[in-house]
């Protein structure tokens, strides 16, 4: 009856610790996937017409938008302190491209092939 325990535990020892295991990396890619890093400077912009717009940004390191709306729920997440700026500001000495959230119309700033004239 001894040996008979001992050999079944021999048994389940080895699955119970390959399970864990598991477990345990698919938590760390999944921190990895969450981790923000923010984009680097925009290549190309033109603000031409609405570089005197008024914007907020929040100021983390973290963050890499502006936003027209004050109330956006993107904004309103803001842990650091946020400021008002004019837009060129904002993308030249920021490195800020458009929220998608709020300021989705204002996305053809950075698109190269947008040519209004
Ligand atoms: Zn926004």
């Amino acid at each position: 009856m001894y040996g008979l325990l001992i050999s079944l535990t021999a048994c389940q020892s080895p699955d119970n610790a390959q399970a864990e295991q598991t477990s345990r990396q698919e938590t760390t890619v999944t921190a990895d996937t969450t981790k923000r890093e923010p984009r680097p400077k925009p290549e190309y912009y033109n603000f031409k017409g609405v570089e005197r717009k008024r914007v907020y940004i929040c100021m983390e390191s973290t963050e890499d938008t502006f936003h027209q709306q004050h109330d956006c729920p993107v904004l309103i997440t803001c842990k650091g302190q946020f400021r008002n700026l004019i837009l060129a500001r904002a993308i030249e000495d920021f490195d800020r491209y458009n929220c998608e959230t709020c300021s989705a119309d204002l996305g053809y700033i950075f698109d190269e092939t947008y040519a209004p004239y």
